[in-house]
């Protein structure tokens, strides 16, 4: 089809394009090349698909089931609440409310998400289920239910070989691995998931204690300890120092910062700035259903201004859109992301004229603090209109 009259975000660098022809298949054709059958986009803005750079839907049936705790009361993935409560759901319930997040995620503007799926196979099977008539882009990564202790560590144990074979099994019908973290992993298990062939993702240095514990059990840093399996990107990095910030922008694509889902857990605020000063490219994910909501308008909003008022320094928010849109694509090396030739058409059609936006002086301002689903006319996957109507 082909798009007439359209507002666009355009390319790598958002350029506002404020009247274009844009041929549209499964992927984004030649701005203004005339193909197909032409539809009157008047009045409407397309922006880059939001890509939710890290997320756990696995858990979105416990939402604000524990809000006291520590982090490891909550999410630990061996003594936390949420083992217990996932372990005692019946999985169709489980499966339906993932769903569920999937249809919030996509009236949001959300086209891809990527997960950090626990379970086994297993879990990566109950997602895939849910995915089944959601049309929603599920990035998932699976991992292996192997933790080891701190002793096990020090040991330096290696995977077993069930468990080897079981994370085979794993990596064959996913899209890659998603790391708990270096705290639970000996090297010589971190050396050996550096080999998987597909996406590797590591939580790393989410809180002052994950830190002190790297520092305790193993005599180095978490990150240094997290960047054996070779991440592509690695999650959180909210209490890097700048020697791992700079390591981390020399060994891996980027880092996925999850700001409200780190205050939720009164964990701090990443410093995203920090983390581009190093050279890092950062992409932002809403983390746990379970304390936050998937919703990068609102991770959007929060970072934005959260981090001018803390840092009293003024912010470019198109630079926040990036994090939403186009950077998330280059952490995951696929041509996603970005409205451009030869990347999949995944895209959000906003009403300029709708009550919140209109007028719309700035679209980069609007996009991160104030448009929401209610400006939203409709959602592209793939070239095809999935949720509302041009
Ligand atoms: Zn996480």
């Amino acid at each position: 089809m082909l798009l007439k009259n359209l507002s666009i975000l355009y390319g790598k660098d958002l350029t506002y394009v404020r009247s274009a022809n844009l041929p549209v298949s499964e992927t984004f054709g030649k701005l203004n090349q005339r193909k197909g059958k032409a539809i009157d986009c008047e009045g409407l803005l397309l922006v880059p698909g939001f890509i939710n750079m890290h997320t756990h839907i696995g858990d979105s049936i416990a939402k604000d089931a524990t809000l006291s705790g520590t982090v490891d009361n909550k999410i630990h993935p061996v003594l936390g609440a949420k083992q217990r409560i996932l372990k005692q759901s019946n999985p169709e319930h489980l499966m339906s409310f993932m769903k569920n997040a999937c249809h919030s995620m996509i009236r949001k503007g959300i086209t891809t998400f990527v997960d950090f799926r626990e379970g086994g196979s297993y879990g990566v099977v109950l997602l895939q289920k849910a995915l089944e008539h959601t049309p929603i882009r599920g990035v998932i990564l699976g991992r292996v239910e192997s933790y080891h202790d701190h002793a096990q560590i020090k040991k330096n144990l290696p995977l077993s070989g069930d468990i080897k074979k079981n994370l085979a099994a794993v990596i064959k019908i996913s899209d890659g691995i998603g790391i708990s973290g270096a705290n639970e992993n000996s090297d010589s298990a971190l050396q050996y998931y550096s080999k998987t062939k597909k996406i590797r993702a590591i939580h790393s240095s989410e809180t002052k204690q994950s830190i002190l514990v790297s520092k305790k059990i193993a005599k180095r840093t978490e990150t240094e300890r997290a960047l054996q399996m070779k991440p592509h990107f690695m999650i959180h990095m909210t209490y890097a120092g700048m020697a791992d910030l700079k390591k981390a922008a020399k060994k891996t694509r980027g880092i996925v910062i999850c700001p409200r889902a780190n205050a939720s857990l009164a964990e701090g605020i990443p410093n995203f700035e920090a983390m581009q000063n190093a050279g890092c490219k950062v992409a932002i994910g809403t983390d746990n259903v379970m304390i936050n909501s998937p919703d990068m308008f609102r991770e959007m909003d929060y970072l934005w201004k959260v981090h001018m008022g803390l840092h009293q320094k003024r912010i470019d928010p198109k630079e926040i859109l990036k994090m939403a849109t186009v950077n998330g694509g280059m952490l995951l090396g696929k041509k996603i992301g970005s409205i451009q030739p030869g990347f999949l058409a995944d895209g959000v059609f906003f009403d300029k004229h709708s009550l919140d936006l209109e007028p719309m002086h700035n679209p980069y301002a609007s996009l991160v603090h104030r448009a929401s689903e209610s400006a939203i006319s409709a959602v592209m996957i793939g070239g095809k209109i999935i949720h509302g109507k041009l």
